[in-house]
């Protein structure tokens, strides 16, 4: 996929929204789904529309009638004041703006009646941040004169406060704003729908009160987001913070001075630096600029300092991070980077869902379960292939090292034909064969889940014994069960001879290899490169008539109750050596 991009958890959207209907539903407060950050982009919309977001909000006409013309089913509403210039589309393509301007308000009428439309308004009250606003002191008679004013409907006032002069909702503002809807229905006896209270910054006020007062209505864009309330920019519980990853290259990687040298002037933004000398340092440069992201309001979810920024460049200190040509950086993104990056052509936009890796785990787990109670009824023609070790061959393979001393690496007769083939094929592309892992004595599969279960005791002490037992049966078969003891399974990985390294397969550092649940094999969210290099693996041992494994990416089985469960045969034909005898097993 192209870089930069942003991925964007759609499940994660998802949740926002539903944990903020909970939250403001409990009192009486709907939702109205703000898109401007998003840039009216239809397939997030639809996901609010999807969780029953009835109202869309944007302060741009072209992003509604983007939303319009993609089929997104709702009803919209315009957050800025509309221009005079625009009244038509307004009335043509929104059907509800908020509005603080008489002079607009009789336009809007008049283009209305004129397109045989009525078009809702909401009226803004001024209540202290002063952006938009009518003042309440002249409210009672703009509301008599827009009640004269055929082709609208007055549905309700609303606020908008914390975006100008930085003034915060709270209980006195919204009771404020509660009084004048209650003074105005009785004024002009009329009934006013809906009391929008403001945005994202009124979570504080929200959780402390009590009573809302006639509040009934909020627009957040923030908050479903970012999952932060926009005050002081703190977390909401139970919101996922991080939808959006913005991901970029590096595209030099070198060893330079800290202080530039030559003479000093203004640089590409107008301005004359200073630097500290801190002699020579690692600095890398990423592929993304000021004319894609606001550089000041991305934060990189690794530990690197950004030196600074040009169009085009953004400079790093890649001291404690060590990044080469190539690797990417994962950036968060504030509300201001967020929304010039959804604008920019330069960045492909990524869809991802976090759902997807549940289901898919899920559906593992669930196979998985399933081939483990039908190993004991798959029946075993033993066809007494001895076993023999993969070190006495000539194959240019590799070793892991081995907790059990001595360890011979055996499998069956049969299978060494196909190691030889697989092993000879990633020679021709200058990679080798690792070989983990072979036939296992009881012993040796007891003494790994030993050493297991002491590390994830140690991991999560606060687990019971079967608890930790739980968690380490995910990953190491009980030593009674394990298809290690049939010498039908071998496990393995690639070393690049090119890169003098051990494959990224997403999960591991070189030889180790950190147990979770993205060893599921095609576990959706690992990066690119990783799912490549398990396709690579994987499809080297499908094509010799092993099966993967269903948990491990690494793990392959021949022969054995398990491939015969997943290539569907009528019998295994290797059944478990638990204990070796000499005479009968091995073949030198
Ligand atoms: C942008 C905007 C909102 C949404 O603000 P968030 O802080 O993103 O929730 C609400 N109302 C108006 C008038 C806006 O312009």
């Amino acid at each position: 996929m192209k870089i930069p991009r942003i991925d964007i958890d759609i499940g994660k959207i998802a949740h926002n929204i539903q944990q903020l209907k909970k939250l403001y539903g409990s009192k009486g407060i709907q939702i109205t789904g703000v898109t401007k950050v998003i840039g009216g982009n239809p397939l997030i919309a639809s996901i609010l529309v999807k969780k029953d977001i009835k109202i869309l909000a944007d302060s741009r006409i072209e992003n509604i009638v983007k939303m319009r013309k993609a089929g997104v089913q709702a009803k919209y509403l315009l957050l800025r004041t509309p221009a005079l210039s625009q009244v038509e589309e307004v009335v043509i393509y929104t059907d509800i703006s908020l509005n603080s301007e008489l002079i607009v308000l009789k336009e809007l009428s008049k283009y209305a009646i004129r397109n045989q439309i009525i078009h809702k308004v909401i009226l803004m009250v001024e209540l202290g941040d002063l952006r938009e606003g009518i003042m309440p002191l002249e409210i009672n008679n703009t509301v008599k004169e827009v009640l004269l004013l055929k082709g609208l409907s007055l549905i309700g006032i609303g606020s908008n406060l914390a975006c100008f002069g930085g003034i915060g909702p709270d209980a006195s503002k919204m009771s404020k704003l509660s009084s004048i809807a209650t003074h105005l229905e009785k004024t002009f006896k009329i009934k006013l729908a809906i009391i929008s209270g403001g945005n994202s910054a009124n979570y504080h006020w929200f959780k402390s009160s009590k009573n809302v007062g006639r509040i009934n209505n909020l627009r957040l864009g923030e908050s479903i987001f970012l999952g932060r309330e926009a005050l002081c920019r703190k977390p909401i519980p139970r919101l996922f913070t991080d939808i959006f990853t913005l991901v970029v290259e590096v595209i030099e990687s070198k060893i330079k001075p800290s202080k530039p040298y030559g003479k000093v002037s203004q640089n590409a933004n107008g301005k004359i630096k200073k630097f500290k000398e801190k002699g020579l340092m690692d600095r890398a440069i990423l592929a993304i600029g000021g004319q894609d992201v606001d550089v000041s309001g991305i934060t990189p979810r690794q530990n690197i300092d950004i030196l600074g920024a040009s169009s085009d460049h953004i400079v790093i200190d890649n001291t404690k991070s060590n990044l080469k040509v190539g690797d990417t950086v994962e950036f968060d993104l504030n509300y201001s980077a967020l929304l010039r990056v959804l604008n920019s052509p330069y960045i492909t936009k990524n869809t991802i869902n976090f759902n997807e890796c549940k289901a898919y785990c899920k559906a593992v787990e669930a196979k998985d379960s399933r081939n483990k109670l039908l190993t004991p009824s798959i029946r075993i023609s033993e066809n007494n292939s001895p076993l023999i070790s993969l070190i006495n061959t000539d194959f240019n393979l590799i070793f892991e090292p081995s907790i059990s001393v001595d360890y011979m690496y055996l499998v069956r007769e049969d299978i060494l034909g196909k190691i030889g083939r697989i092993s000879e094929k990633l020679n021709a592309q200058n990679k080798r064969l690792i070989i983990r892992s072979a036939w296992r004595s009881s012993e040796h599969q007891q003494l790994l889940w030993d050493t297991k279960f002491e590390f994830f005791q140690k991991e999560y002490p606060e687990k019971s014994f079967s608890g930790v037992k739980k968690i380490v049966s995910y990953f190491i078969a009980f030593p009674t069960k394990s298809m290690h003891a049939t010498g039908g399974a071998v496990d393995a990985l690639i070393y690049d001879d090119a890169k003098k390294c051990v494959m990224d397969f997403g999960t591991n550092k070189g030889y180790d290899i950190n147990l979770s649940k993205k060893c599921y094999p095609y576990y959706p969210k690992i990066s690119e490169e990783a799912k490549e290099n398990r396709a690579l693996l994987i499809g080297l041992f499908q094509s010799e008539g092993f099966v993967c494994d269903l948990k491990e990416y690494w793990h392959f089985d021949y022969g054995n109750a398990i491939w015969a469960i997943e290539k569907e045969k009528e019998f295994a034909i290797y059944g478990s050596i638990s204990k070796l005898d000499m005479s009968i097993n091995i073949k030198n």
